[in-house]
């Protein structure tokens, strides 16, 4: 059975095509700059190389199309026809309190993401485009949702609640959700099989450090609490996204400064955290860099980062009475030797300790980084959330045969 993964962004659009149930990728690729006559198509099929082609792509229907035509290609494709996609599997950012699992797409599950547009105006908006274009480009294909929020829907009310006026919560639902809950939830799987020991008797700390960056404490294999809140901006210092900070800087900021709430908005999302401080950039490996070579912003930013970083494995152990493992992926997570020893080098007072041969080894395997004896053991996975959308497309759509 064959699934085509879609992540659909405003101007962008990523895909994988498995074969299920064996988690083989045939092809991916992406299209760029949707909505200009420049877009960008990128398409590579397992084995050959990358094709690239600058089109004119005005819509998520014709970005849909020409996925299609590549995947559909004589020299470069996978597929003989539109008929060999068996089922199509979204991601989609936000799913409230409706979606605690991935569903099916129905005209009602299109309302609820539409009905959460107010809760991510960024995501979902674009999300549901995809599966429209999908819609009008393969009318018959069975599609379904995977939610970055669906994971941490297990989190208890202690967990999820603000403490700010009970209506605002019944109201309007703000509360805390959480995200990046697919790849929480696949490293988690990954980590238990690499300790060899059953999920459901684990307690983890998983840190997905990338652009946007989360920790969550999963105890069982369930999501007790995670970092971001009822948008991605709460918790950990990200690449430009401020994290926790005193809710009082927001309307003391826009007094002093005279700032709409267009501007305050902009100024945490996408003016602060490693760029904000560091004056220089929001990439990890140039601040790494610039630190090395002795820049003293870069080395704070990268000092507030691990050290914000740390404090909530910290207070994650608090959370869950105890860890069994710290996980770390994404893109920093995965990368970073520099970034896991500053953090684990401070932990050992939980009994963290690193194997610092092991910590410097890189690759796409997962990989045990910590000493044997360490009480808590680390553990580097790199996240796949592509094939966490094709296993929940291929249950729903062909369990549900
Ligand atoms: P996204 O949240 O956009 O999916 P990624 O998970 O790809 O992001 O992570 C991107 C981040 O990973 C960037 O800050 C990048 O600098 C960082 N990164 C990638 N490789 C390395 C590396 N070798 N060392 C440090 N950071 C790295």
């Amino acid at each position: 059975m064959n699934i085509l993964v879609i992540n659909a962004g405003s101007s962008s659009l990523k895909y994988q095509l498995y074969a299920m149930p064996d988690e083989q990728v045939l092809a991916k690729g992406k299209v760029e700059r949707i909505g200009q006559d420049t877009a960008i198509v990128t398409h590579e099929s397992a084995g050959k190389e990358e094709h690239s082609d600058v089109l004119e792509i005005l819509d998520h229907t014709a970005a849909i199309r020409q996925v299609l035509a590549n995947l559909m290609h004589p020299e470069r494709g996978v597929l003989a026809s539109m008929a060999e996609v068996h089922a199509v599997g979204h991601r989609v950012v936000h799913g409230g309190e409706t979606f605690a699992s991935s569903v099916q797409v129905t005209s009602a599950v299109k309302d609820e993401i539409r009905r959460l547009f107010d809760l991510a105006p960024l995501h979902n908006p674009a999300h549901l485009m995809g599966i429209r274009a999908v819609e009008a480009v393969l009318p018959e294909v069975p599609q379904t949702v995977v939610f970055d929020t669906a994971f941490h829907q297990t989190m208890p009310a202690q967990a999820y609640l603000y403490p700010i006026p009970m209506v605002l919560y019944r109201k309007h639902r703000i509360r805390r959700y959480g995200f990046h809950g697919t790849s929480h939830a696949y490293v988690s799987q990954r980590a238990a099989k690499l300790l060899g020991k059953p999920l459901e008797t684990l307690k983890l700390v998983t840190c997905h450090i990338g652009n946007g960056a989360s920790v969550a404490a999963i105890v069982g294999g369930r999501s007790v609490d995670t970092s971001m809140g009822m948008t991605p901006l709460e918790g950990l210092m990200m690449g430009t996204r401020s994290g926790d900070i005193d809710p009082a800087i927001v309307p003391f900021a826009m007094d002093k400064e005279e700032l709409t709430l267009r501007e305050v908005n902009s100024m945490l999302n996408k003016h602060s955290g490693l760029f904000a401080v560091s004056g220089l950039s929001s990439d990890m490996r140039e601040i790494i860099a610039a630190m090395d070579a002795g820049d003293a912003n870069a080395r704070l930013a990268f000092e507030m980062y691990e050290y914000r970083l740390r404090k909530y494995i910290g207070a994650y152990a608090a959370a869950m009475n105890g860890m069994d493992a710290i996980v770390f992926t994404a893109g920093v997570g995965e990368n970073s030797s520099k970034l896991r020893q500053a953090v684990c080098s401070k932990l050992t007072f939980l009994g963290v300790r690193l194997n610092e041969t092991a910590n410097l080894s890189s690759g796409s395997m997962d990989r045990l980084i910590s000493e044997e004896g360490s009480t808590v053991a680390v553990l580097v996975v790199p996240t796949n959330e592509e094939v966490m959308i094709a296993r929940d497309t291929y249950r729903l759509i062909h369990g549900g045969r």
